[in-house]
């Protein structure tokens, strides 16, 4: 059933709280902390905006860093709420706590579409314990309840949904803001019944992070596309040689199983049959953990199906490339979730890069394309292809976790429409 949304709302005269994913990165200049990108918190307008024009005294309610329970000055939102005031083009006021009488007085004298963005609610150990009385002391701020914070929804914290369950308990409205209800549209509602052929492509380091969302995915789609690290584990499976590339030995039998699922259901399941290669020279420095760093050399393609004993395998190889994107660009629904390759380093990007350009040539065609969040997002934008493609996540484990199946605890605890 369909969630809340903000949208439903009557909240003229209310106190809603509203948990943001303000989590954005800063860095200190001239002794002062500066936001490097503020795409989070411009996100997160269009729920702000409808907010102000339904007459609601907004409070927001965010975490950055890890403080882990302690006030630190360097992760204070006070930098988050100039910018926000920026953007929005009204004042915003801000409160150096987030519970407790300073928060409650602040939130009192809100009047109809004016905004408060309350302090780190991670200087409180008690956020990510859910404590209930710290949850009850948010809950005292607020008339009704909007989340809008997707990235944080896969956590069980006071402030994503503690505080929902006690603004429920006495009748207070619990509704996703307009950047979950999207999410939750095109990682939920568009994949129940997607239009066909629907292709996934997965890649990224491990089989073992990715292989509940395969095995959800195989009951769904008609094509998986596997690249990234995680396609060397299905290699060594088929008994090759990996050289030092990243393997999971004890997904062996896991990687396996996903491949006679997909044979049982149908599903065709591509995996790489060349790679980009490189053998590994020590450094001579050693890393924070102690451990000596080495450096990917000579890059080259490998057609072979063992990977020679001292390289590594860093990016899917051309031909791959040619055959991934060519399903990709017949497809008219397409979910990717993890990079073809280590795309940092440009000399292993070329794979990722051309997935990349099919899934933007196969929407200019039509098809929907959903990005599903992290590093696939990263490649998309390194690509400039942002704008080419119909949604991308603005999560990263929760948008792992959602594909999977797995109930957020920041999307049960919402009321349903
Ligand atoms: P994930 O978070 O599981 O989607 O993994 C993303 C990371 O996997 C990125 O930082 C990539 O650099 C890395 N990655 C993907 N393919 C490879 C590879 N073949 N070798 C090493 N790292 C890889």
């Amino acid at each position: 059933m369909a969630k809340l949304t903000v949208r439903d709302l009557s909240v003229s005269g209310q106190r809603v709280l509203v948990r943001v994913d303000y989590n954005v990165p800063m860095e200190e200049k001239d002794g002062r902390m500066v936001i490097n990108d503020s795409t989070r918190i411009r996100e997160t307008l269009p729920t702000l905006k409808l907010l102000q024009e339904k007459g609601a005294r907004i409070i927001l309610a965010a975490h950055l860093g890890r403080p882990d329970g302690k006030r630190e000055p360097s992760l204070s939102l006070r930098p988050v709420s100039e910018k926000l005031a920026e953007l929005i083009g009204k004042p915003v006021q801000f409160v150096d706590e987030c519970v407790g009488e300073k928060a409650e007085a602040a939130a009192k004298a809100l009047k109809n579409g004016e905004i408060l963005l309350l302090e780190n609610v991670r200087f409180h150990a008690e956020e990510e314990e859910n404590d209930p009385v710290f949850a009850a002391r948010l809950s005292v701020l607020a008339d009704a309840y909007v989340n809008d914070a997707f990235g944080a929804a896969h956590r069980a914290h006071a402030s994503t949904c503690g505080v929902a369950r006690i603004i429920s308990a006495w009748g207070g409205r619990c509704a996703a803001g307009l950047l979950m209800e999207r999410e939750l549209k095109f990682l939920g509602d568009e994949l129940e019944a997607p239009a066909r052929p629907f292709v996934v492509i997965l890649g990224g380091a491990k089989v073992s992070d990715k292989i509940k969302v395969i095995d959800r995915l195989l009951e769904k789609a008609d094509t998986i596309l596997i690249g990234g690290a995680m396609a060397y584990t299905f290699k060594l499976a088929h008994g090759h040689k990996t050289g030092k590339s990243l393997v999971e030995p004890e997904h062996i039998n896991t990687a396996l199983d996903a491949e006679s699922k997909a044979k049982e259901l149908k599903v065709q399941f591509e995996l790489p049959s060349d790679n980009v290669i490189a053998e590994l020279k020590d450094t001579g420095k050693l890393n924070k953990k102690g451990k000596p760093v080495f450096e990917p050399v000579n890059p080259r393609v490998n057609t072979e199906t063992d990977i020679p004993a001292d390289c590594e395998g860093f990016d899917i190889g051309p031909a791959t490339s040619a055959r991934f994107s060519q399903i990709i660009q017949s497809a008219r629904t397409i979910l990717w979730n993890g990079p073809m390759g280590m795309f940092e380093d440009p000399r292993f990007g070329e794979g990722t890069l051309a997935v990349a350009k099919a899934v933007a040539a196969a929407t200019a065609n039509g098809a929907k394309s959903i990005i599903g969040g992290g590093d696939s997002v990263k490649a998309i934008n390194k690509a400039k292809l942002g704008d080419k493609v119909t949604f991308m996540s603005t999560g990263g484990g929760a948008s792992l976790e959602f594909l999977e199946g797995t109930p957020l605890p920041g999307v049960t605890c919402l009321d349903e429409n």
